[in-house]
């Protein structure tokens, strides 16, 4: 059973421009990540996501393998991961309040 508050597909928000920052960061520990930190233009809590660089934004449902091509005409898809409570979050989901947000890729292109 799908729990309304927590479709992703029912609260799709498209971030301005400037509510993301995004960083392309090397600890030298592990692999190169891509990461955005702002705040979730659904609940207004700080989130911050990262996914290691070579894995390519999609415009929806995550990422995809090596092999595809950067998407830069396009948002980048993620669902809200704020660390915040929230009423009615599902056990199985670990953070967020259930939107889908549309993150828009920088203009000049992805950190490098
Ligand atoms: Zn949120
Ligand atoms: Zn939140």
């Amino acid at each position: 059973m799908s729990n309304a508050a927590y479709d992703h597909d029912a609260t799709v928000h498209h971030a301005a421009a400037t509510a993301f920052v995004w960083t392309r960061r090397d600890d030298g520990a592990g692999p190169e990540l891509y990461g955005i930190e702002g705040h979730c233009p659904a609940c207004h809590c700080p989130m911050a996501v990262s996914w290691p660089v070579g894995q390519y934004a999609v415009a929806k449902g995550g990422l995809l393998g090596r092999r595809a091509k950067p998407v830069t005409d396009r948002p980048w898809y993620t669902s809200c991961r704020c660390r915040s409570a929230h009423h009615g979050r599902p056990p199985g989901e670990d953070g967020g309040c259930g939107a889908g947000i549309y993150v828009p890729l920088p203009a000049n292109g992805l950190p490098e």
